[in-house]
């Protein structure tokens, strides 16, 4: 996103610049979204990204750092496990397209009965 604003607004065109493609820090984007797997509607979480479905833990392949939406591939996430991540979990995705492997941190209104389904699996 390249915009251009006259000088005297500096302080508006600094927020601009922050936001940029070409600022190497990105910014988290939480936002709620329609689940492409089970059709709810899930709303941002408001602590971090809201990156996968809290009903079906189904996410979607935008993400190259968390959060950045910055991956074109858009495919559907399918949950495959769960791993131990300091006083946490991860949940372990397959793309659906390309196949990599990803992880989300959970969240803390995910399903519990689908996280545990997934460790036993
Ligand atoms: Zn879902
Ligand atoms: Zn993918």
């Amino acid at each position: 996103m390249l915009l251009s604003f006259p000088l005297y607004h500096k302080q508006k065109s600094y927020a601009i610049m922050f936001m940029g493609d070409n600022m190497k820090n990105f910014t988290m984007r939480d936002e709620g979204f329609i689940c492409e797997h089970c059709q709810k509607e899930v709303l941002p979480l408001g602590y971090t990204a809201r990156d996968h479905c809290p009903y079906c833990l189904y996410s979607k392949h935008v993400d190259i750092l968390p959060g950045d939406r910055k991956n074109t591939c858009q495919g559907l996430l399918r949950p495959i496990g769960i791993e131990k991540f300091k006083d946490t979990f991860k949940i372990i995705y397959q793309c659906e397209l390309c196949h990599e492997k990803h992880k989300n941190i959970v969240a803390k209104d995910d399903d519990i009965e689908q996280i545990i389904s997934l460790s036993i699996e």
